[in-house]
């Protein structure tokens, strides 16, 4: 079983994989960071229950624990509330 839905849930992942990529180039907002993080985490748990490929479930739930991780480690290091800002292009913090 495949959901006709999984193709735009990918692309989804990919397409927020992109735009982290672009905020790592620039300013690293740690705001636009951890939304692109939680929307991509999002997309591979909706994944999962998209499939009964165990080579695509397995992937999605990697991906969702990466983005998990990412977050938490982002949440415990930085402190981000009292990070100075730079001033980001995309949300203007
Ligand atoms: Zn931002």
């Amino acid at each position: 079983m495949v959901s006709q839905h999984l193709p735009y849930t990918i692309d989804q992942i990919v397409k927020n994989l992109a735009l982290l990529e672009e905020h790592f180039k620039d300013y690293a907002c740690p705001d636009c960071i951890n939304k692109h993080l939680i929307l991509i985490e999002g997309y591979a748990e909706e994944g999962m229950t998209m499939t009964n490929d165990e080579k695509w479930r397995l992937l999605l739930v990697k991906c969702a624990d990466m983005c998990r991780a990412v977050r938490k480690e982002l949440t415990m290091t930085q402190g981000h509330k009292d990070t100075p800002r730079k001033g980001c292009k995309t949300c203007g913090r």
